[in-house]
């Protein structure tokens, strides 16, 4: 400890970027305490995020491989394919619960003290827990990281009842297969969730505002491709057009839209169940940011500079309450950063444009560094190298041959500037990518490195292979 404060770090949150930030402090030698007031750590990753999805993503496509013949094809016989919905989210939540559990034992392993209760910043070294009891215990601490993560953007007019009318929260823990089922927002979270149920079943309709899906930052070949896949499993899509209400009726659901720019086009959409993803939002509610300063902006993201410092010293904020993409890895690795900065002093470094987006659908869509789109919008001459998985040995050999490689090259210098991957392993392929995007790799360097054979990773050998070469060797 460090004399006057009876902790060097409290982390608010833990979240992947809250209970990182306190591990790393703690290995660092921080005395490190963790107020999270949820009755489990890890977030919104860990307990209605990424851990309970990907379960359910994993198994709705098994359920969907036997259920739809693509195990027949593969001389896997089965009779009578059925859904067991209790079973299937037993296994989401045994995930959830293993996990979650596994950081509270990280925490002990790492002498992180946990605190249950709401915490709120009382002074610019002092932190407020709120207990479920109702009493609170002040905690004072030389340096406060605040990782109060999101919440869910409501959508004005519509509540949600997380029954009928649901967020991602309500739509990991669905008690029957809905029959039919509007989304509003093409998103990540639309086509991951809407994949799940698809699958399981319903009827999907994606109602989304924009022209395309698979929201900001997706290259758009990759987004039409990926649509035309989605369409084909079928999921439908309703582009360029804007929810304006919802209602229930004795009936079920209503839900009314029209074309984005407005007009004449107008229609109503019944269903049994709506799952709003328009996006999230930082949640910082009673959190006590005014009384130490701290501002935020106007998406209500605490601001923060370099050092991730807020405007009150001492006290940072990372991941997804502050500015850049909401992913898990993004915070994780703002935690780690951050942390070391506080204890060196030095400037930390993240380059936001060698964090990877994953999809995790069936195809996965993944990418990093620059689309097409941004590169001609920049001005910068790049050249493309291309790979279909068609072509690839190992998707060949497994019968999963849909989707493709792209990569992004700098005309002269053969520089990677950006990666764009949909096949059924997209989400581990692009962390080669990053690896090599980070470290400055050209196409040729990439090209020339050894690829384990018959793997997926060649195709991404082979699309730089194009890129620098001309030619691919096997298409
Ligand atoms: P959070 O995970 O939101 O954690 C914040 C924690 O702080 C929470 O536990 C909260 O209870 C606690 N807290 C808040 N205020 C207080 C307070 N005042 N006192 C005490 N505790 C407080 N990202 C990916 O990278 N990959 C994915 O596959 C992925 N899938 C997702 C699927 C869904 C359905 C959703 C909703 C999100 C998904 N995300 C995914 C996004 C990811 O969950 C977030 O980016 C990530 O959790 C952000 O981490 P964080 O630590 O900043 O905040
Ligand atoms: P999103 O920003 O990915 O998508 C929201 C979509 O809703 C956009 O396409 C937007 O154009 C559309 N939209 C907004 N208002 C609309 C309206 N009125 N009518 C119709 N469409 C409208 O947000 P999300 O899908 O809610 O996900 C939230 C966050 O969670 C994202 O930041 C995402 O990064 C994160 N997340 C990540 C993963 C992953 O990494 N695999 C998975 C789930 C969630």
């Amino acid at each position: 400890g460090s004399g006057l404060y009876q902790y060097d770090l409290v982390v608010i949150g833990s979240g992947p970027g809250g209970y990182v930030a306190a591990i790393k402090a703690a290995q660092l030698g921080l005395k490190t305490a963790c107020v999270e007031k949820n009755a489990t750590y890890g977030g919104t990753c860990l307990n209605v995020g990424c851990i309970p999805s990907k379960a359910m993503l994993h198994n709705s496509h098994l359920y969907h491989l036997a259920k739809h013949g693509e195990l027949q094809k593969r001389g896997v016989e089965l009779q009578g394919v059925n859904l067991n919905l209790p079973v299937f989210m037993k296994q989401k939540e045994d995930a959830v619960k293993g996990l979650t559990n596994g950081v509270a034992y990280l925490f002990k392993n790492n002498k992180v003290t946990g605190y249950r209760g709401f915490g709120s910043i009382s002074g610019e070294n002092q932190v407020t827990v709120k207990k479920d009891d109702g009493s609170t215990e002040t905690l004072n601490a030389k340096n406060i990281l605040i990782a109060v993560g999101s919440e869910v953007t409501p959508f004005p007019g519509i509540e949600i009842d997380e029954e009928t009318i649901v967020s991602s929260t309500g739509a990991l823990s669905l008690k029957q297969v809905p029959k039919k089922m509007v989304l509003i927002g093409a998103g990540v979270i639309g086509l991951e969730l809407g994949s799940v149920w698809s699958r399981l079943g319903a009827e999907v309709i994606c109602v989304e505002f924009l022209s395309h899906i698979g929201g900001l930052g997706i290259d758009m070949e990759i987004s039409k491709q990926f649509q035309k896949v989605l369409t084909k499993q079928g999921l439908k899509f309703k582009m360029d057009t804007k929810v304006t209400g919802a209602e229930k009726t004795d009936s079920g659901l209503k839900v009314h839209v029209e074309g984005a720019k407005g007009g004449d086009t107008k229609e109503t959409l019944d269903c049994d169940t709506v799952l709003v993803c328009i996006g999230r939002r930082p949640y910082t509610k009673d959190l006590g940011l005014d009384s130490v300063g701290i501002t935020v902006d106007k998406r209500g993201r605490i601001e923060v500079d370099k050092f991730f410092k807020t405007a009150s010293k001492n006290i940072y904020a990372i991941g997804d309450c502050i500015k850049g993409p909401m992913l898990a890895h993004k915070a994780e690795d703002e935690g780690i950063i951050c942390v070391e900065s506080i204890i060196s002093g030095h400037e930390p470094h993240i380059d936001y444009n060698c964090v990877p987006s994953v999809i995790y659908t069936f195809p996965e869509v993944a990418w990093i560094g620059k689309s097409e789109e941004q590169l001609k919008e920049e001005g910068i001459k790049y050249k493309v190298g291309r790979f279909p998985m068609a072509a690839n040995s190992r998707a060949k050999t497994i019968n999963e041959p849909e989707g493709f490689v792209k990569v992004l090259a700098d005309e002269k210098t053969d520089r990677l500037l950006g990666a764009h991957i949909i096949n059924s392993v997209a989400g581990e392929l692009i962390n080669e990518a990053s690896l090599a995007l980070e470290y400055g790799a050209s196409c040729e360097d990439i090209a020339r490195v050894c690829h384990a054979h018959p793997t997926w990773s060649e195709s991404f050998k082979e699309a730089n292979l194009q890129a620098y070469a001309g030619k691919a060797i096997n298409f």
